[in-house]
């Protein structure tokens, strides 16, 4: 296996990871670790070139600095990823890519991503410690998504709050676009809330499941980015929230799940111009990376941390939704601002 730095002014570190042999390929990006270790899982996908999956893992990594620094974890951002389908991944190409995490010596800890299952991660331990996520042992933290749908559910009552004057969500209603791990839970929050839910995933069995559980209307996944609610929460894939579907949405407000919702940064001015009030995606979804934190920080009480931690995270959103309305400019540049505001102090 060979391990070469690659040049990256905006990172702290970036390793590109190559073993010919196994036919491995991939790159770790250490962002940041001025907040602490480096934290983010090892996605793994076909990409069209290296330079694709380098840019990916460039941007994920920065984006779970963000993450982590909002959700005021003692975590900086990392990411790691491995080009090439992971139906094929081998055993050697996970335990060999383990090798190269534990060259870091701790600066980064991973955890699943995209393509990467618990047993996967499980099978890293024999080369690493710095791998969470992990199916069994005394602070294995188990599914995430349980916590990362609590998490924007509170998420949707505060930005209802600014938006509408009242937290209360019944009668109102919420589009659900992806049904998956995270939006199924999801929605039965927001059911048990009374909210009435429009649902959609290119799955139509699991549209079909949901609309019978929660009594939810169904939307085909084009309809959904126009259908006529208080509040969408998109919950399936990043950069759907882009100069062509901003200027379709028919909604009050966007709180989420899914990462990088916004295509470009200009998007969260034109949601702002829209008058459609924008919940950051990364301060919204922080609830899986709290309850990975609790494994990678080895937390005594994980229910009471993730508590106190998401209690946090509420106040840390009021705050970035009260300081966008005083400023008139989009949440998304406060939250970013503030968190670049905790870097620097930190840094110097
Ligand atoms: P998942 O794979 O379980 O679910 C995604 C769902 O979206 C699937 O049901 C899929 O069929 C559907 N989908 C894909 N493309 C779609 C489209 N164009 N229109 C409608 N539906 C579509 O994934 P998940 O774990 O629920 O994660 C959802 C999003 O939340 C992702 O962006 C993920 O990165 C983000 N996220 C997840 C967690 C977590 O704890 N799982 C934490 C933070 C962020």
């Amino acid at each position: 296996m060979q391990i070469t730095p690659v040049q990256a002014p905006s990172h702290e570190t970036v390793l590109r990871v190559h073993d010919a042999e196994i036919g491995l390929t991939g790159f770790i990006a250490l962002h940041s670790t001025h907040l602490g270790p480096a934290a983010g899982g090892l996605r793994m996908r076909p990409y069209a070139s290296e330079d694709a999956a380098l840019t990916d893992a460039l941007r994920l990594s920065r984006g779970m600095t963000y993450k982590n620094a909002a959700a005021g974890l003692p975590l900086g951002g990392g990411k790691a990823v491995i080009m090439g389908d992971a139906s094929k991944k081998t055993p050697e190409q996970l335990v060999t890519f383990a090798r190269a995490v534990q060259s870091l010596e701790g600066r980064y800890w991973t955890a699943e991503d995209m393509g990467m299952s618990p047993s996967d991660m499980e099978l890293m331990t024999q080369e690493t410690k710095f791998v969470a996520g992990l199916p069994n042992g005394a602070h294995a933290s188990g599914d995430p998504s349980p916590i990362t749908a609590r998490g924007i559910f509170n998420s949707i009552k505060t930005t209802a709050r600014h938006r509408f004057g009242s937290d209360d969500l019944n009668g109102r209603t919420v589009s659900v676009q992806g049904l998956g791990h995270v939006g199924g839970y999801l929605c039965q929050y927001l059911n048990e809330a009374g909210a009435k839910l429009i649902v959609a995933d290119i799955d139509t069995d699991r549209v079909q499941e949901i609309c019978a559980l929660y009594d939810a209307e169904a939307a085909t996944a084009e309809d959904i980015l126009t259908a006529k609610a208080d509040i969408f929460a998109p919950c399936a894939i990043g950069a759907i929230l882009n100069e062509a579907s901003i200027a379709n949405l028919n909604v009050e407000a966007v709180c989420g799940g899914a990462n990088n919702q916004l295509a470009t940064q200009e998007d969260g001015g034109r949601l702002h111009a829209r008058g459609i009030l924008y919940a950051p995606d990364f301060v919204a979804n922080a609830g899986g990376i709290i309850n990975v934190a609790t494994e990678i920080l080895e937390v005594a009480d994980r229910a009471a941390y993730v508590d106190e931690k998401l209690a946090t995270l509420d106040v840390t959103l009021d705050a970035i939704l009260t300081r966008a309305k005083q400023m008139d400019c989009s949440p998304d540049a406060v939250a970013t601002s503030i968190v670049d505001e905790m870097l620097a102090a930190k840094a110097a």
